[in-house]
């Protein structure tokens, strides 16, 4: 990992960080891609490290540092592989929902269990809603004090290891959320068809079954029907961490090109020394600088509690765009090497272009600034 890119968090940890991905992650993340496979065992010692509740106060279990810190455990853990970062990216949904709007109650019982380790994943879509969630086919109905929940949700990212879900099902009031434990009597989970990406490959993207599952009347978070909002804005904050990961993508990938441009040699030198080759690296070293920059703002946006939906869309837009160009001119770079399966450029082509979709796809995060200007313009008209 080069020290061109220094930290922009605290650094003593993003020391510790790095080495561990040195020693841990990067010697893993090629059999973790190919075989398509969740790291557990990773990503067990991520938590216990503490790093999966850096924005989690004491009284949970967690260390309160701020956003930046889980920005930069984001970002150098999707350095040495995209796959185990976004593990923790469906934890810290999980997390950061039941922190931002669950009781008091549900928050002493579930959170403390994060800095233990708990694996979750974040369940919105269905088969026939993906970017608009506003109406859904899983249902919750009361029991009782309980909730019974019935229905299917696709494309669970870490579905295959969660141990809780937070799970997003219609009431009569509308669109709401559920905390639901993977052991709950009818819930079970296959991998749905065609549910393996070319990218962000972290254990197939499972296929979440729910039969009648009961939970308490607790494990509703927030307000009932209000599930959208609240759904929408667990996303704003999880897209600075997204952002982060695409940033650790496009610096893995400039960081491979130029140890390659200093070592192929064409024409009697290193193509590091041709001023074509040059200007590519000019180019991706300033947009990686860029995204980053952002990304660390919309960090600070969070710590703050505003424009959050601003800075977050922004960041997680540009970072994705530009560890896609990076990495693809990385393997331009690479020439034939570059095109090889036993090198990591395809992977982070892969991973960078997977990115532009999952957790919300340019398009939307567009539709999203487009409110936030038509609001700050439109309110001063
Ligand atoms: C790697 C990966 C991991 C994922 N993990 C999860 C997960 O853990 N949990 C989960 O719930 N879901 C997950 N998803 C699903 C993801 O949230 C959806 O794929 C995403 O919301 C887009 O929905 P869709 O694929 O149905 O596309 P659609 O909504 O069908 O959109 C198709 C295209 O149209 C565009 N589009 C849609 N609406 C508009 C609009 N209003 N204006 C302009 N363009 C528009 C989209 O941007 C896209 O380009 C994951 C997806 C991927 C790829």
């Amino acid at each position: 990992m080069h020290t061109f890119w220094e930290p922009m968090a605290d650094a003593a940890l993003v020391g510790e960080v790095r080495q561990f991905v040195e020693d841990r992650i990067i010697p893993a993340a090629h059999e973790l891609d190919a075989k398509d496979l969740y790291a557990t065992e990773i990503v067990k010692e991520i938590s216990r490290r503490g790093w999966t509740v850096t924005t989690l106060p004491g009284e949970y279990g967690g260390s309160d540092r701020g956003y930046a810190s889980a920005l930069a455990i984001c970002e150098d853990v999707g350095y040495g592989s995209a796959g185990v970062a976004i593990s923790l990216i469906t934890i810290f949904q999980a997390q950061t929902m039941l922190k931002l709007f669950g009781s008091e109650k549900v928050k002493k019982e579930l959170l403390p269990r994060f800095a233990e380790g708990l694996v979750t994943s974040y369940a919105l879509t269905e088969a026939s809603h993906g970017s608009d969630i506003r109406s859904l086919d899983t249902k919750a109905v009361r029991d009782g004090d309980d909730w019974l929940l019935t229905g299917e949700k696709s494309f669970i990212t870490s579905g295959s290891a969660a141990e809780l879900f937070i799970i997003l099902a219609e009431t009569e009031a509308g669109v709401s959320v559920f905390a639901v434990p993977r052991d709950s009597a009818g819930l079970s989970s296959y991998e749905g068809e065609g549910s393996e990406t070319f990218g962000l490959r972290n254990g197939p993207h499972v296929n979440i079954v729910l039969e009648n599952v009961r939970v308490p009347g607790h494990y509703l978070i927030g307000t009932e029907g209000k599930g959208v909002r609240q759904a929408v804005t667990v996303l704003d904050y999880s897209r600075t961490l997204a952002a982060g990961i695409s940033v650790g993508i496009a610096r893995a990938a400039f960081d491979g090109a130029a140890e390659y441009a200093l070592k192929r040699k064409a024409f009697d030198r290193h193509i590091l020394q041709f001023q074509g080759i040059q200007w590519y690296f000019a180019d991706m070293a300033t947009e990686i600088d860029a995204a980053r920059l952002l990304s660390y703002r919309a960090a600070e946006a969070l710590d703050e509690h505003r424009d959050v939906m601003r800075y977050g869309s922004e960041a997680k837009l540009l970072a994705s765009q530009v560890a896609t160009r990076v990495a693809s001119q990385a393997v331009q770079i690479g020439g034939a090497h570059g095109t090889r399966v036993n090198v990591p450029f395809g992977r982070y082509l892969r991973d960078a272009k997977t990115y532009e979709i999952g957790g919300g796809s340019s398009e939307i995060l567009k539709n999203t600034l487009g409110k936030v200007i038509i609001k700050a313009y439109g309110d001063e008209a």
